[in-house]
């Protein structure tokens, strides 16, 4: 039987938790993994001074999978996203987000099941921006004004949107791929291109180029606020929905909203022969170290890297162990729970071992 080599990342505030939560229930599956434990955000900060060490950037590379617990990213300047930082470092182009309605977790919505494919590297999270005020950022707006007939108020601060055709080939393809190997029906291209002519209107067209290539697969476009407002009126039209960053990492969010909340929202950063899992959800600081936080997130983050390693029967038992724990509803973490009352509710590892029970019955 195979082992698995994964580097497991637990990360900061309820993290630690959440991972071991996470731990126990992939390993109840019976597959066999081998865990290379490291660190990243103020975990890494407190012990190797840097908040993404590069020994643990190289387990990622050699294990060519990760899982990882929420990070903390300090406030002050000079601190970048660990997550964003990640996702640089490791080419983790695509972000993969399913939003799925689990029968017992509150939500004005039913029925869903909707997957946002967000474009992870570039867009307006490409970190090319300029502070107002600055020199720098006087010389650019002045080249800008030079240049362009719509002119830039010297006091601006600048973001500069970055959309490639590469890039934009790369995660249409991946949609589509998705697609594909998971029997989806459409593929929804989302966009502005109506008012940002250039950049969105090259993923725009980019993304339609490859649509061509999958005449299996219906496609259909939308304009990012139509968007927003389609998925609240008419979500059962909606399949795969594929984006840049800023838009994909609003519409997820939107998405996890639609099922229930973070809480039980997975995630996957996958790039060429390497994918990171992680939940959506952040540190959650208040709740850490109090054994209260809700692990559904990141133990079906878990399930979706069981997908992706194709231990495929595996991950359809850990999501029906979820369903059926969340369905009965009395083994749940007290945001699972209509009145919210932790007197009531159990524990993150005595929610994992419900799950496990249940993985085992
Ligand atoms: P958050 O997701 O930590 O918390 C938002 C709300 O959701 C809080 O009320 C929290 O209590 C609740 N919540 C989140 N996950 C939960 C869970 N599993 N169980 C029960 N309740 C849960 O977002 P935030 O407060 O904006 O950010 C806190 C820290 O996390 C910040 O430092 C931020 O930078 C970081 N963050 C990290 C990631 C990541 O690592 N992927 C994502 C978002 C935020």
């Amino acid at each position: 039987m195979a082992v698995y080599d994964v580097t497991m990342i637990p990360g900061d505030g309820i993290g630690p938790e959440v991972a071991e939560a996470t731990r126990r229930v992939l390993e109840a599956t019976g597959v066999k993994f081998n865990w290379d434990h490291r660190d990243i955000g103020m975990a890494a900060l407190d012990k190797h001074g840097e908040l993404i060490p590069q020994e643990t950037l190289e387990s990622i590379r050699k294990t060519k999978i990760g899982i990882k617990g929420p990070t903390t990213t300090p406030i002050g300047e000079g601190f970048r996203s660990v997550n964003v930082a990640l996702r640089q470092e490791l080419g983790l182009y695509a972000n993969l987000r399913p939003g799925k309605t689990i029968k017992g977790v509150q939500s004005t919505f039913s029925d869903i099941d909707i997957v946002v494919v967000r474009e992870n590297m570039q867009g307006m999270y490409s970190g090319v921006e300029f502070d107002a005020g600055k020199p720098e950022t006087a010389e650019v707006i002045a080249k800008i004004n030079e240049l362009n007939n719509k002119k830039v108020d010297p006091s601006a601060a600048i973001s500069i949107k970055i959309i490639t055709e590469e890039a934009t080939r790369k995660i249409a393809t991946f949609a589509y791929e998705y697609a594909r190997a998971n029997k989806r029906k459409k593929v929804t291209i989302v966009h502005k291109a109506n008012i940002m002519k250039f950049t969105d209107g090259l993923f725009l067209r980019v993304a339609q180029e490859v649509a061509a290539r999958y005449p299996d697969i219906e496609t259909n476009d939308r304009i990012i606020d139509n968007m927003c407002m389609q998925l609240m009126q008419k979500p059962d039209q909606y399949d795969v929905l594929v984006m840049a960053n800023l838009y994909g990492d609003i519409v997820s969010d939107l998405v996890a909203g639609m099922v229930g909340g973070l809480g039980v929202a997975p995630g996957g950063n996958i790039g060429e022969g390497v994918a990171v899992f992680e939940p959506i959800h952040g540190s959650a600081p208040s709740h850490a170290g109090k054994n209260e936080a809700n692990p559904t997130a990141m133990i079906l983050s878990g399930a979706m890297m069981l997908r992706h390693l194709g231990e495929l029967g595996a991950a359809i038992k850990v999501e029906q162990a979820v369903e059926q724990v969340i369905g009965v509803g009395t083994k749940v973490t007290y945001d699972l729970r209509e009145d919210r009352d932790p007197s009531k509710a159990v524990g993150t590892s005595q929610m994992a071992d419900a799950i496990i029970a249940a993985i085992h019955a």
